[in-house]
């Protein structure tokens, strides 16, 4: 085991396959969370020795989605591809310490193996004649490490003692016929010369880990304190896959997620802060984190938490911070003009739909006829509300009183609209919902008179003039 009192080294060591996704980010967080709140160091280390199912698209990703969620790494990022020479010359050396050798089994041998194949020792002892033999015909030769016989233990900081056999594992290759490490050797060599003192990742590598502490043992090298968390399930109990929706860290900023609302729910995904209170600031979790928190059972991806933290943490963030969020997707959408932005105008449009936004989305897709008159009005809130042979005439009555209120302001807005309600008899509501459908195209908004105050008296009433066009 390393020294306690050295400084804390964590990493995220991702392979470049596949985008950014929530498990992955997950196991980001928790290893920053680790190192920010032990004042140690987090560093990243790119694990792409597999070339062909790598990328440099994916790297990109990974990337964009760390900076997006706000989580910074201490030192220059660590390629594998880079280090392939560092790894040969430690399993030259496991050769040459006899406690790995050559195999000069053929590929598709090898290929034949299911996931209960286990390599029968072939190698192991072969004769030098033998050995000579293969490297005169050329054979192209892999390199294995020579599992002892022995019992592994190692302490889980999640799961406590465990115990493994080496029974159990088969003489693993270190080294692949085309002179590539496999995982198992790459990410010791990398852990080791990086410095790790704490290795935490997903629960799904805990099979691999007495594989990785063989190797220790074999090198001389202390063994890093290790952590493996929780799987992370759909609320089917199965595990998250795409058929529960989005996965990729990128398809939640793509829906209008905050990246404060994605880590704060992140960090729960297997993390017990100890008390009730779930929304919390990145600085309390930093505070209240610790490895001994971590859950033994899988946690379950509930979206609709994710949704409903969205909701309060839009509601928490500054008007002019949502306005930096939102702005891009206005303009994509045609809402507003970089050029003429009225940064007023905009700020009152977030304060008032902000209250029930869920996703940053919403501004654009439901806050739309703020920038906009409506051209088509949805068919529920037609039937609902513009229903009565008068409704019509309701309308032209309201914009014919609406011309008169000055300032239009929403107080003067609602007096003028409850006046003229009592003077035809009928209850505000009969003029307020039938304005509603004709100013914002749906059956709900904000309070129309803010609504109407934000428009502005000119898009009011032209908006309800259409509106009794259409009811004629
Ligand atoms: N590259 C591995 C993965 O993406 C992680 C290795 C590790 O954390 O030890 O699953
Ligand atoms: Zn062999």
């Amino acid at each position: 085991m390393r020294n306690t009192s050295e400084e804390v080294r964590v990493r995220f060591a991702p392979s470049p396959t596949g985008y950014l996704h929530v498990g992955g980010a997950r196991t980001a967080i928790f290893n920053w969370l680790y190192a920010r709140n032990k004042k140690g160091k987090f560093l990243i280390r790119i694990e792409d020795t597999d070339v062909a199912r790598s990328s440099k698209e994916m790297v990109d990703a990974i990337f964009e989605g760390l900076k997006w969620l706000d989580l910074k790494w201490d030192e220059e990022p660590v390629y594998q591809s880079n280090r392939i020479g560092y790894y040969r010359q430690i399993c030259q050396q496991l050769v040459e310490q006899n406690k790995a050798y050559y195999c000069y089994c053929s590929q598709e041998k090898l290929a034949q193996r299911s996931e209960s194949y286990k390599y029968d020792g072939h190698c192991r002892n072969l004769t030098d004649g033998q050995r000579s033999e293969y490297e005169r015909l050329n054979v192209p030769k892999a390199i294995r490490f020579k599992v002892p016989q022995t019992t592994i233990t190692f302490v889980d900081a999640v799961r406590g003692s465990l115990k493994f056999n080496s029974d159990e594992i088969d003489d693993f290759i270190i080294l692949k016929s085309d002179g590539m490490p496999t995982y198992h050797l790459a990410v010791v060599a990398d852990d080791h010369d990086m410095k790790i003192t704490h290795v935490i990742r997903g629960d799904d590598h805990l099979s691999n880990t007495p594989k990785h502490v063989l190797l220790y043992q074999a090198l001389n090298w202390s063994i890093p304190a290790y952590s493996h968390l929780p799987l992370i399930l759909g609320p089917d109990k199965k595990r998250l896959s795409k058929r529960h929706g989005a996965t990729a860290v990128s398809e939640y900023r793509e829906m209008g997620i905050l990246p404060d609302a994605m880590f704060n729910f992140l960090t729960l995904l297997g993390w017990n802060p100890g008390s009730d209170q779930e929304i919390m600031s990145r600085e309390q979790i930093v505070n209240r984190f610790s490895l001994s928190k971590i859950n033994k059972s899988n946690a379950i991806f509930d979206e609709q938490k994710l949704i409903w933290m969205n909701g309060n943490y839009i509601r928490q963030t500054d008007d002019a911070i949502i306005l930096n969020l939102v702005r891009a997707q206005l303009i994509a959408e045609n809402l507003i003009d970089p050029d003429k932005e009225d940064r007023e105008y905009l700020l009152k449009v977030i304060s008032l739909l902000k209250p029930r936004m869920k996703f940053l989305n919403e501004f654009a897709e439901t806050g739309f006829y703020f920038f906009r008159d409506p051209e088509e009005y949805n068919e529920k809130a037609k039937k609902k509300h513009w229903k009565g042979v008068d409704v019509g005439e309701r309308l032209e009555k309201l914009y014919l009183s609406l011309e008169n209120v000055t300032p239009f302001g929403q107080d003067e807005i609602e007096k003028n609209v409850r006046e003229l309600a009592e003077e035809l008899e009928i209850s505000a509501a009969k003029l307020i919902h039938p304005a509603r459908v004709s100013l914002t195209g749906s059956g709900s908004s904000p309070g129309i008179f803010e609504v109407m105050e934000a428009l502005g008296k000119d898009v009011v009433i032209r908006r309800l003039k259409k509106a009794v066009s259409a009811n004629s």
